[in-house]
């Protein structure tokens, strides 16, 4: 095949593999050669098993010629967030804490994929735990914007946008717990997708705040996401909060126009700290839709300038109580026990010499000190501050206070969304308030990083499907992404609008200059 498979769409690999003009084979060798030439400088894979993939891709190939029936994905590369188990292979959430940790199962969006003869590509960075927005928080790298290697991929699903925007990977999967899968689709120039909360079973996916995650697909349009959501989505008796209905066909419903599209422009996301290129981008968006038919209204979320505040108890809150389970007992990292014994026989004799049989008295036990120095060594500063946060907001004292209060919130914030789909089909607006912004920028100020999230914990406090699409591009040459939001699974809707929107523009088939390979 003359064209490079790694500037090619999900949809359009699919086509050349049924009409026979390349293999599985080529396309996995495509992405990794691809992964070779790009991922030194982006980062955005933690593990690529080279010779995995080739045999994945070989062995679709064999069936295909054996003339079996092949699953959806046909032999297509996926690259998956390394938050994800995949059976045997490491998964290690970015954190020290679950360096060495191979599960001994597939997430079910694993099995998922595989049952579909997706090829597995590598796992990919993230945020520690998935806390955070712009992958930064990695224990083990750094992942660049494609688009200006100075600048963050955005996150926690930072390394899943930055494969796709790249051309390292035609489809990623990643989770979405405050805006991980639409906030870095949107600074990486990406098609991301949060579905609605019990969607997409969640079972094999490492828990940040269990009320609010879910798994979501990335790729280069809303056609190809339609194709990864299809086989993501469904009822899994082993995660009981996915929902037991019917996937659609999202892949062929995508292509089906919206009539008379009512859409709601969001009073409250367009006050301060919204970047002017960002806010020109998203309005003319808006006007792509109106020439496209839509109507559209302004509408109001009178609780959503609490939603921040809401997030940032209610996912601390369940992290901390998640992240109990790293104990260095029941598997992930263990502190060095030889050096444990050794530091607390020194203390030991140091109090016993120094007469001071307060201290000799207080000197913690094994087990604790154990428990201590291994959630010090193996937590990042941002995962030990949610879970500071979280501990304290449930405490007794504060507990009403706080959780409880945030809870009540949210309800508001669940029925301002209610409301406003009685009057609207989708709701509009920006992504994220400014395009990516630097490494190490705003790394050391927490407030700040919590803000950039407030166009989108809406959507997981509330349980709503939300995407975000390529709309535009500010003067320095960073992609700005729309977010769509529509009511609980309404993901079709999300889709068919983001495909329309997406035939009358290019948006999202603009390539970062880092990705224009030799031969083009
Ligand atoms: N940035 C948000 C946070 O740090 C969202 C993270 C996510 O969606 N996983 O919590």
């Amino acid at each position: 095949m003359e064209l490079d498979p790694a500037d090619l769409t999900a949809t359009e690999l699919l086509e050349c593999l049924d009409r026979g003009e390349t293999t599985s084979l080529e396309i996995a060798e495509a992405a990794l050669r691809a992964i070779e030439a790009r991922d030194t400088t982006v980062g955005a894979f933690l593990t690529v098993d080279r010779e995995a993939v080739l045999t994945q891709a070989a062995a679709i190939d064999a069936k295909r010629k054996r003339g079996e029936v092949l699953g959806r994905l046909r032999g297509l590369p996926v690259a998956i967030k390394d938050v994800l188990c995949t059976e045997g292979e490491p998964t290690t959430c970015a954190s020290r804490m679950l360096k060495d940790f191979r599960p001994p199962f597939d997430a079910t969006v694993v099995s998922r994929l595989k049952a579909a003869d997706a090829v597995i590509l590598g796992k990919t960075n993230m945020d520690e735990f998935a806390m955070g927005g712009s992958t930064e928080n990695s224990a083990f790298r750094i992942t660049r914007n494609p688009w200006d290697t100075s600048r963050v991929p955005g996150g926690s699903s930072g390394g899943s946008a930055a494969c796709v925007a790249a051309r390292m990977a035609p489809l990623s999967v990643g989770s979405d717990t405050g805006g991980s899968i639409r906030q870095p689709a949107g600074l990486c120039g990406v098609t991301g997708l949060k579905p609605t909360y019990g969607r997409v079973s969640r079972y094999g996916l490492v828990a940040f705040a269990s009320s609010l995650d879910q798994i979501g697909p990335l790729a280069r349009s809303a056609e190809d996401v339609a194709l990864l959501l299809e086989v993501l989505a469904g009822h899994d008796p082993r995660d009981s909060t996915s929902i037991n209905l019917p996937v659609p066909r999202y892949s062929e419903s995508v292509r089906r126009p919206l009539d008379a599209l009512r859409i709601g422009l969001v009073r409250e996301h367009f006050g301060p700290g919204l970047d002017g290129e960002v806010e020109a981008a998203v309005r003319e968006a808006v006007r792509v839709y109106q020439s496209l038919g839509a109507v559209i209204r302004e509408i109001s979320l009178p609780h959503s300038r609490y939603a921040v505040a809401v997030y940032y108890i209610i996912a601390p809150c369940e992290a901390s109580s998640n992240l109990a389970r790293y104990d260095g007992v029941h598997f992930g990292y263990r502190t060095d026990e030889r050096a444990m014994a050794a530091e607390l026989e020194s203390e030991r004799r140091r109090f016993v010499a120094a007469g001071e049989a307060d201290a000799l008295a207080e000197l913690d036990n094994p087990l604790v000190r154990m428990y201590r120095r291994t959630r010090s060594e193996g937590f990042g500063p941002e995962v030990k501050r949610r879970i500071m946060l979280g501990t304290y907001a449930l405490s007794a004292g504060y507990y009403d206070a706080y959780y409880l209060k945030a809870l009540k919130v949210r309800r508001l914030i669940r029925q301002d969304y209610d409301d406003a789909f009685r009057e609207v089909d989708l709701i509009a607006g920006p992504v994220a308030p400014t395009p990516a912004f630097k490494i190490g920028e705003r790394i050391h100020d927490p407030l700040a990083m919590y803000l950039f999230d407030l166009y989108t914990v809406g959507a997981n406090l509330a349980g709503i499907a939300g995407i975000s699409i390529p709309c535009g591009f500010s003067s320095a040459g960073l992609p700005i992404g729309l977010q769509l939001q529509a009511p609980p699974f309404e993901e079709e809707r999300l889709l068919r609008a983001a495909h329309m929107f997406q035939q009358a523009t290019d948006w999202h088939r603009a390539k970062p200059p880092l990705a224009v390979s030799r031969s083009s």
